[in-house]
């Protein structure tokens, strides 16, 4: 039995051991990652009521010729850590821009691009001058941004954040709180910060169509958005029936492999011809 207890220690700590060194991996590899162009930014399409194209959410892929594929889940926790996220950060945001700008004007259309923040971004002094000197460089309006942020911007100083919100708001770009209801405290974060849009986290989204409790959550969310006059996002839609259930709440958009995966430019380029422009 103590022999069976040692050997899982050993094994903990092996796993342990393992998970450190990959992440070390990781934080090293991510910093040659933007020079030697292993980064590209990926868009997944957002679909209003109507099934018209309302725009897209910009997402970041790693691929890296030793370590392989990383999912930004588990590299930009590390990037944010290591002191690598304004850098990070700044590439992410021009990326989108020039993709965005490319993919608009292939299309003759304007529409609508989220940008996930990370809070570490928005506690950088200078990030509103920066994104709004940025925007206006490449000539997009605010309209046509989304900046997407996480409950976790809580954990930091939300005094500090305010005014930063507000300069990027005064320049038309919306404010969407991602991942709802998975954090602590989100209803207090909704009076204190100027949001114009809830994202319903995926995980309410698998669980609506088995279990009566996460579809009441779900419903609550869409309320409590509605009565705070915004818009409601489903996100992680993966089904006709998810789709129809979160249509009958009043959801405004839809997000999800149901209508499409994240894409790279192009491919989007060819999707959104093909499939609402025929
Ligand atoms: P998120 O912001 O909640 O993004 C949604 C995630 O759900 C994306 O994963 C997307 O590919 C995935 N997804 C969308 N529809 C479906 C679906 O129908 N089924 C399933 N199973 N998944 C779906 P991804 O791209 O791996 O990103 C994971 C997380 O990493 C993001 O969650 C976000 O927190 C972070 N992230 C990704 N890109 C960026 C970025 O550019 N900046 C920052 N700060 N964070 C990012
Ligand atoms: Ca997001
Ligand atoms: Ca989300
Ligand atoms: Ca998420």
């Amino acid at each position: 039995e103590s022999k069976r207890l040692k050997n899982s220690a050993h094994l903990f700590r092996d796993a342990m051991q393992e998970n450190y060194l990959r992440n070390v991996n990781i934080e090293q590899a991510l910093r040659g990652a933007i020079e030697n162009h292993e980064l590209h930014m990926v868009y997944q399409p957002q679909v209003s009521t109507d099934g018209s194209f309302y725009g897209v959410e910009a997402l970041i892929r790693w691929t890296n010729p030793r370590l392989g594929s990383i999912p930004p889940d588990a590299f930009i926790p590390i990037a944010e850590e290591s002191g690598q996220m304004p850098t990070l950060g700044r590439y992410i945001i021009e990326t989108t821009f020039a993709d965005i700008q490319q993919i608009q004007h292939s299309l003759g259309i304007s529409f609508s691009t989220s940008i996930n923040l990370s809070a570490r971004q928005l506690l950088e002094p200078d990030f509103a001058t920066y994104f709004i000197n940025k925007m206006q460089q490449e000539n997009i309006e605010g309209v046509w941004l989304t900046l997407e942020i996480t409950e976790s911007l809580l954990i930091e100083d939300t005094s500090s954040v305010l005014p930063l919100l507000h300069a990027i708001k005064n320049k038309g770009v919306q404010l969407s709180m991602d991942d709802f209801g998975t954090g602590y405290s989100s209803l207090s974060m909704l009076r204190m910060l100027p949001i114009d849009e809830l994202k319903i986290d995926k995980s309410f989204i698998d669980a609506a169509l088995t279990s009566k409790n996460a579809q009441q959550m779900a419903q609550s969310i869409v309320t409590i958005g509605k009565n705070l006059e915004m818009d409601v996002v489903a996100e992680g839609i993966e089904t006709k029936e998810q789709l129809e259930m979160l249509t009958r709440f009043g959801c405004d958009r839809f997000q999800g492999y149901y209508f499409a995966r994240p894409m790279d430019k192009d491919a989007l380029i060819r999707y959104v011809k093909g499939t609402f422009f025929p």
